[in-house]
């Protein structure tokens, strides 16, 4: 069996442009601001032990990114990770399997407080993922590529180990290739007992509104046509296990879910 709980990441402003591709030129033009939130996953499983799903963003932003980065966004909270598994009970030694659905800053950011830990020392990530992460990184002269940060992902006592296909890690966790936003975004259904069972997109899907019908796409996409299929198939995942969908980025639709510490068992 298996439990889960949802830690709230932050809430800020990002280019709308990376959220919703722009309708027109004069809306491409103004890149207007866009309000998001993020979240990671904690799973309390009974084979794997504590599974947490993605790590949020670096607390230690405002020293530690690029200008440009600054400008672009705008943080209005953002949560401690120890702090949030504190709460729950645990510290990021405790955690027996970390996983990041990609390895964009606001899923990534806090991956350095686990370095040496045993997670840390074998974060699972997707093979297309770790393809265009670590090798974009490191041909960027400074270290940034989009929305990687080589500094972030990259780093003593952190290191990989990577699925290319759908897996189930345990009887009631399943991990799933997303193609689109990145080239690999590690999306989860996790089984509960009494509260049923949850597929969490991540920026496989940002919100309802890109989900659609009709779909919109987002700006940041590598690949809109398998970003469509995988629609289709997150469709088909959730009518097939009745599974509830947490989308990745949105304000709205993250009100309805209970936050951590508390538990969906
Ligand atoms: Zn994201």
């Amino acid at each position: 069996m298996a439990k889960l709980s949802i830690i709230e990441t932050g809430l800020w402003d990002v280019p709308r442009n990376e959220i919703i591709q722009a309708e027109t030129p004069d809306i491409y033009a103004q890149n207007r601001r866009h309000t998001i939130c993020g979240h990671c996953v904690l799973v309390q499983d009974e084979k794997e032990g504590n599974i947490l799903w993605d790590t949020g963003i670096t607390s230690d932003w405002e020293m530690t990114w690029p200008e440009q980065f600054k400008k672009d966004y705008t943080f209005y909270k953002l949560s401690n990770l120890e702090e949030k598994l504190r709460e729950l009970g645990l510290v990021p030694a405790d955690i027996d399997l970390l996983i990041c659905s990609h390895l964009h800053y606001d899923h990534a950011g806090n991956l350095k407080k686990f370095r040496h830990t045993r997670a840390g020392k074998c974060v699972l990530i997707s093979e297309a993922e770790a393809h265009e992460a670590f090798v974009k990184v490191s041909m960027s002269p400074d270290g940034v590529f989009g929305a990687y940060f080589r500094n972030e992902i990259i780093m003593d006592g952190i290191g990989y180990q990577t699925i290319s296909e759908d897996t189930w890690v345990s009887d009631d966790v399943f991990l799933f290739i997303q193609r689109g936003h990145t080239p690999g975004v590690i999306g989860m259904l996790v089984r509960t007992e009494e509260n049923g069972n949850f597929l969490f997109v991540t920026d496989g899907i940002y919100s309802k509104l890109n989900f659609g019908p009709p779909v919109v796409l987002p700006g940041l996409c590598v690949d809109p046509k398998s970003y469509m299929e995988n629609i289709d198939r997150i469709r088909a995942l959730a009518k097939k296990y009745d599974a509830k969908i947490v989308f990745g980025h949105d304000v709205e639709d993250f009100k309805q879910w209970k936050l951590s510490p508390e538990w969906y068992r």
